[in-house]
């Protein structure tokens, strides 16, 4: 993917039509998708008796719906449930980008903003499934090896969603750009890409000699993309 294959589809809406570096846009719901399915945690934005406030949070996504959760104690999820205005931005940093002036260093990176309502998930099952679907998005198959949760654990977490539907994708994937004539002022110029990695696991002192740890899902798509 490239600036120069930026795709067709047209912003849902006016206020997320990307108009900084338009050509870095994309609408489309595979692009945002991936970078939402890419981030382990996204900032949610909103505002409190007129002070915005953004809070970094885990998020996951199914199908036309992006997830958070907490405390049911989160003043962040008491606050945003019930219809409220949000803002949820996430990022991927691919590099770092170095150029031959100050003003032209730069960051590559994929990030996304959605605009919407958040609402708590109410009923049980859903809320089951949704905490379910958070779990084997990080982690496939470990919900069926956990215990199960209780009621009162359940009671005392509350899962939010919003639909993603009016989005913005922005990428950048260009690397060093230098003004004509400053590639040959007499400095490095290029990029330094950045990944998340993960590291070998560490077991706790109850986890049986052998036991194998789990695999992170997370690594293995983001093979996948190319990314
Ligand atoms: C890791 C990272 C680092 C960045 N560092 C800088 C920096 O140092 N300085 C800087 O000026 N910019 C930086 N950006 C780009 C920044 O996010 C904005 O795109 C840029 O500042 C333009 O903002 P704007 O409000 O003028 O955008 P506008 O184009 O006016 O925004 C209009 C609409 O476009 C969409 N949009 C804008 N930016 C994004 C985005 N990043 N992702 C998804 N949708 C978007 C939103 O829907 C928004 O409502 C960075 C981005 C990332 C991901």
């Amino acid at each position: 993917m490239s600036e120069r294959s930026a795709g067709s589809v047209p912003p849902p809406s006016e206020r997320v039509r990307v108009r900084r570096k338009p050509e870095r846009g994309r609408y489309d719901r595979a692009t945002i998708d991936a970078i939402l399915d890419a981030s382990i945690v996204a900032s949610v934005g909103y505002v409190i008796d007129g002070q915005p406030f953004v809070t970094p949070t885990a998020i996951w996504r199914t199908g036309d719906r992006l997830f958070w959760h907490g405390s049911s104690a989160s003043r962040m999820l008491r606050r945003t449930k019930g219809g409220v205005l949000v803002c949820v931005s996430a990022f991927q940093l691919d590099a770092l980008v170095l150029a031959r002036s100050g003003f032209n260093h730069s960051v590559d990176y994929r990030s996304v903003m959605l605009l919407g309502r958040a609402y708590e998930v109410e009923d049980e099952e859903e809320k089951l499934a949704s905490l379910r679907a958070f779990v084997e998005h990080l982690y496939p198959g470990r919900w069926d090896e956990l215990r199960p949760p209780t009621r009162q654990e359940l009671k005392a977490t509350t899962v939010l969603w919003m639909e993603i539907a009016e989005a913005s994708a922005k990428v950048r994937d260009v690397g060093a750009h230098d003004e004509p004539g400053d590639e040959r002022w007499p400095t490095w110029a290029g990029s330094i890409p950045v990944a998340v990695t993960f590291g070998a696991p560490i077991p706790d002192r109850f986890v049986p000699v052998g036991m194998p740890a789990p695999i992170v899902a997370l690594a293995a798509r983001r093979s996948d993309q190319g990314w």
